[in-house]
């Protein structure tokens, strides 16, 4: 438990990055300022990114690093352009090298229905997945990318590493958050997915785990095999509640979970560390629709609202916490009608007029009822 208050202004750091990250950092900041009249925030914009390394042969300068140091969170868009790439054929990727500086290790990527956007599963029980997994962000099979081997242009090597100390550090962050749900109606469970029949390094993972969940009596933990896991997420996801699992597997299967609800346009994500955390849409910088103004802001937008729950717990701030329930009630809303369909789900509208529908959605007789309320 801390100790902390609201702050009077948080400081945030924003790193819009390439290709469509830019365009939806726009819709973010916009949808940010209309739905938190009464919180102050400070822009820091700082510049990192795939484009930054072809001007200046640098993509994440010290500068950019120790201002974040500075910042309450940080606010990402994308980052990494196909065709700008190390020597050694690796792209660039500053989002994983603040990661590892800031020791996000906690990666969450919750997948949700959206209401009036209809998802590629027939069953009607698709209008009830709420799930999120949480993949371990600083060690498994990324811990050693700096490092891989390739002999005489033979045979190349990764290792795949599991430490006791960030199991343990992730097992139970997943088992608090399916606490946490589980008081607002979840059904308190904990999924670990591994591949526990074949690699040692998982059964170590799955053995860890299980020593986290007998501190968690009130919550159910069960097993996946990742291969079986991505069959359950197209057949059965609506059953899922919180999912842990490695770093890579954890990449691939939230890409697969987000494809279940819509996309990539509609998939939020978070990376929480010890001291901040760093929220950005799961996409990546679409180099294919970038500059067509077509790129599907909701899951910036949503990362928004995460970043502000975030806050609000974090600093004890009730009106953070009342402006990421607005977020998250307009883009409920937004869609129902029919007449704002994006173009990732077959529409026309473009990014401007997606995020002006919703900031339309934010009520400001809400904002008025939240103000009225806090003065009481
Ligand atoms: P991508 O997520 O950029 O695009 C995959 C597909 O989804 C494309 O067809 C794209 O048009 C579509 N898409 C993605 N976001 C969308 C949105 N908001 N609205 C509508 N359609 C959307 O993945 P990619 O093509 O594999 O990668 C492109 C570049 O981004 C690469 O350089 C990659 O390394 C990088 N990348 C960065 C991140 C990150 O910054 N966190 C994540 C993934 C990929």
């Amino acid at each position: 438990m801390n100790n902390l208050k609201p702050r009077p202004i948080y400081k945030l750091a924003i790193m819009a990055g390439d290709g469509i990250g830019i365009e939806v950092m726009e819709s973010g900041i916009a949808v940010l300022t209309a739905a938190t009249p009464e919180v102050e925030f400070d822009f820091v914009h700082l510049e990192a990114g795939a484009g930054l390394y072809q001007r200046v042969g640098e993509a994440l300068p010290l500068a950019t690093v120790k201002e974040a140091e500075r910042c309450d969170a940080i606010l990402f868009g994308a980052m990494g352009l196909p065709g700008v790439r190390y020597s050694d054929g690796r792209e660039i990727a500053p989002q994983l090298d603040l990661r590892t500086h800031f020791q996000l290790y906690a990666g969450l990527r919750p997948v949700r229905t959206i209401p009036g956007l209809v998802g590629p599963l027939k069953n009607p029980k698709s209008g009830q997945i709420d799930f999120v997994v949480v993949r371990e962000s600083t060690e498994g099979l990324f811990a050693e990318r700096e490092n891989g081997v390739l002999i005489n242009d033979e045979i190349a090597r990764d290792s795949l590493v599991i430490t006791r100390g960030n199991t343990e550090r992730i097992c139970n962050f997943a088992f608090e958050l399916a606490h946490a749900r589980a008081e607002k109606g979840a059904p308190g469970q904990v999924t670990c997915v591994d591949k526990a029949n074949v690699l040692q390094s998982m059964a170590f993972f799955r053995k860890i785990f299980d020593e986290c969940a007998a501190n968690f009596p009130d919550i159910t933990a069960n097993h996946l095999y990742v291969d079986a896991a991505a069959l359950d997420m197209v057949r059965r996801p609506w059953d899922l509640d919180v999912i842990v699992t490695e770093n890579m597997f954890g990449d691939i299967i939230s890409d697969l979970a987000a494809g279940v609800v819509g996309g990539m346009g509609v998939a939020p994500s978070a990376d929480i560390g010890p001291q901040t955390a760093m929220f950005q849409p799961s996409h990546g910088s679409a180099p294919d629709i970038t500059g067509q103004g077509i790129a599907n802001p909701i899951a910036m937008i949503l990362s928004v609202g995460m970043m502000l729950d975030w806050l609000g717990e974090k600093y004890k701030d009730r009106r953070c916490i009342q402006a990421a329930s607005r977020i998250q009630s307009a883009v409920d809303r937004v869609f129902v009608d029919g007449e704002i369909v994006p173009a990732d789900w077959g529409g026309n509208a473009t990014t401007v007029q997606i995020t002006q529908a919703l900031i339309e959605k934010i009520d400001a007789r809400e904002i008025l009822a939240d103000r009225k309320a806090a003065e009481i």
